[in-house]
This record gives C-alpha cells, structure tokens and sequence, in this order.
C-alpha cells in the first residue's frame, strides 16, 4: 500500500471512527495519441499513471452515503436522489451512486474517504480517477455483478448526465480498463480493447510527462464547441461519425464541406485516428522509437486544425523536441494540461530542464515534470 492509501485509510478512521472494509485504487491517465477522437467513435490509446485515487469505503448504518476527501474542504452526505441535486465535487460521487441505481443495480449505502495523488484539473482524468474508485469500491461492497467492460459507460454517465461535463469514454475506460505495463488500444464504437506491450525501460526509452501548470481557460465552452463542430460535419458527410471517413477518402470528404474550421476540425479526427493505428501496428512489431513523429504530427494537427493547444504546452512540445525527444505532443482535451515526450530514459533531466528554461525566458509559471510508466487500473488494493 502506498501513501496514499495509507492517507485514505486514515481519512476514513477519522471521519468516521471505524475501520474500512477496504480500499480502491483507480489511477489518472496520459493518452498516448488519439486526442478527441473518442466522442468521434474512434481510436484512442492511453495507459494508467502510478498517481492514483485511493477510496476507503465500508457499510454505513444510516442508509445514506457519505463521503469526504483530503482535497475538499467539506464532507458530503446523501440519500438517494437525481442529478442536479448534490453539485460541487459530491456529484462525482453522487453521479456514480444514481448511474449504478439507474442500470438497475442495489448499491449498498456506504462510507467513503477518498485521498489522492491525481493533480486536479490538469487533463489527467483525476475526475475518472475519482468515479472509477467509488465504482470499483460499491461494486464490491455490494457484491455486484457488472462486467469490466459495462463499468466505464456507468461512470461516463455519471460525468456527462449527473456532473454535466460532455466527455467521451476515454478517461473512464482508461481508469478502468488498463493494465500495467501495457497502452489500452480502445474502439470508442465496439468497446473492444486490445492490451499493447508498452515496456519503455526495456527499450531504454522513457515518457516524460509535463504538467504546463497553464490556468484552464474556456475548457468546457471551447470542448461543447468542438463536439459539436465534429458532428456537424459528420452530418454535412453524411455518416455516422467522423470515425466512418478514411484518410483515403478525405480529400474527397473535406471538398464537400463548405466551412474552413468545419474541414480543419474533421481533418483532425480522420488523420488523428490513422496516427493511433500507425503507433499500434508500430507498437505491436516493438518498433517503439518510430512512434515519435506520429506523436509530434499529432501535436501539430491539435495546434493548427483542432485549436486546442495554447502557448505553454507548444513551448513545451518545441522544447523537449529541441533536446532531443523522438516526439512530443500535448495529451488531454487542451487549453493547459500536460505535454507527453518519448525521450531516452537517460534524458529525463535534461528534458525537464530544457523545458523549464524554455518557460523562465517566457515569465511562463514552472512546469512539474516526471517519468511515468504505465500502472495498473482500477482495483482492490
Ligand atoms: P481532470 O479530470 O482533468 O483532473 P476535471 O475538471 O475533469 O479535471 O475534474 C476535476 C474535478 O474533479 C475537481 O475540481 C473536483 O471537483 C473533482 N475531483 C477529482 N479528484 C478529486 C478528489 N481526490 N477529491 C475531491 N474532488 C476531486
Ligand atoms: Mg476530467
């Protein structure tokens, strides 16, 4: 167990003056590639942080549910009830009781303390993070019986109709679905999943994740206004979702549209899901290191035609490229958030430290860089 959960645990003994039953873990998430794609029906890969959210749950005798975090000022307490009715960082938890009740499942009333690792609200999925340890924690408590491949559209629920953020199934099923040592190749249309082998040590490769520590700006506006970009030209294309057009067939495709941004933001998702296929069929034949312009063409497409990016995460893709990473990209849905880079794992510093200087000639606040490699998902610990 780690600090974490050690913190949970302690958390719940004195919030509540018993002992647990148990803990959760669900960790945060980096996409690999494949940025906006997933509310597109298409392809994403991310794998699981080390960080994690840890929840220490039990039975509670009052039939409410309960629930308090080392990271909110208050507790918060509930019975049953709709959306809307518990706001603020409760309706994550409010939001995963009613979508379990809402497929239909009895869910235990229970006592929950949650610690955490996560860095909020820094395109990390510390949201997911927190509905997938609550999830995970009730399903056991109650002994129920929900398959892992339904749990991350339970939890995509409770965000989208309970708490009210749009979000696709990304950072749900990474939270959920992931293994360590392995990138999750998802189908945002079938579900399925395939784990691809994604050991960087043994390649003497490493991921440097960069936290721009840039302020969110418009994130929820600006994310509403790109979904609804993507289909409307779905609509104009007369398919699905955007998911349906080849790269063979975009030319064609972005001549039928007759808006700029219209094209710009489908150019995007066609060529952003033939990048996700490149990097797993390069990833499947161990051919590791030559997934890094995919990643940095993937940066380029969310900076020109997706918008998305702003100054801090390109400083950070320009200079992490200029020290000498294979590629570089920002992860996450934009506007701040983390850059990922594939660096030689003896780069680390030097990565970090180009960056840092990159942002101090910029008056740009410090960004916090690590290595991550990829963890487990969600579980017992
Ligand atoms: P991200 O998922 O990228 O971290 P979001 O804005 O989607 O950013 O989710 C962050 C929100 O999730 C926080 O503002 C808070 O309401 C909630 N949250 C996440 N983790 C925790 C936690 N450990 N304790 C309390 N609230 C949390
Ligand atoms: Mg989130």
């Amino acid at each position: 167990m780690n600090n974490v959960g050690e913190t949970a645990k302690r958390a719940f003994t004195e919030a509540y003056g018993t002992e647990p039953a148990g803990l959760w873990a669900a960790p945060g998430r980096v996409n690999l590639i494949g940025e906006h794609t997933d509310y597109n029906d298409g392809f994403v890969l991310p794998f699981a942080l080390p960080q994690r959210t840890v929840a220490a749950a039990g039975p509670a005798p009052d039939g409410r549910w309960s629930v308090c975090s080392t990271l909110a000022p208050e507790p918060v307490s509930f019975g049953v009830t709709e959306p809307g009715e518990v706001s603020g960082w409760g309706a994550y938890v409010a939001g995963i009781v009613w979508a379990l009740q809402d497929a239909g499942f009895e869910v235990p009333p229970a006592r929950i303390a949650i610690a955490s690792d996560v860095p909020l609200g820094s395109g990390l999925s510390s949201s997911a993070a927190l509905e997938s340890a609550v999830l995970t924690a009730l399903i056991d408590l109650g002994g129920l019986e929900v398959p892992t491949d339904r749990r991350p559209a339970i939890a995509q629920r409770a965000e989208n109709v309970y708490v009210g953020a749009p979000t696709g199934i990304l950072d749900q099923s990474a939270s959920i679905r992931c293994l360590a040592g392995r990138a999750l190749f998802l189908d945002c249309r079938s579900y399925q999943v395939e784990q691809i082998p994604f050991d960087l040590a043994a390649e003497g490769l490493a991921i440097l994740v960069i936290n721009s520590n840039a302020p969110h700006q418009h994130v929820d506006g600006e994310y509403g206004e790109r979904r609804k970009s993507c289909e409307a030209a779905a609509a104009a294309l007369g398919v699905p979702a955007l998911r349906d057009v080849s790269t063979a067939e975009l030319t064609q495709a972005l001549e039928r549209l007759d808006d700029d941004v219209l094209r710009r933001r489908a150019r995007h998702i066609v060529t952003e899901n033939q990048r996700v296929l490149d990097t797993v069929s390069l990833l499947r034949s161990g051919r590791v290191r030559e997934i890094g312009p995919l990643l940095t063409a993937s940066h380029a497409s969310m900076r020109d035609d997706f918008e998305i990016t702003v100054d801090q995460v390109d400083v950070a893709v320009q200079a992490s490229l200029e020290a000498g990473a294979y590629g570089a990209r920002m992860t996450g849905g934009g506007f701040g958030g983390c850059v990922l880079a594939l660096i030689d794992a003896d780069r680390a510093d030097a990565t970090a430290a180009a960056v840092a200087d990159a942002y101090r000639q910029r008056d740009f606040t410090a960004p916090t860089s690590w290595v991550a490699t990829a963890g487990p998902g969600a579980a017992r610990i």
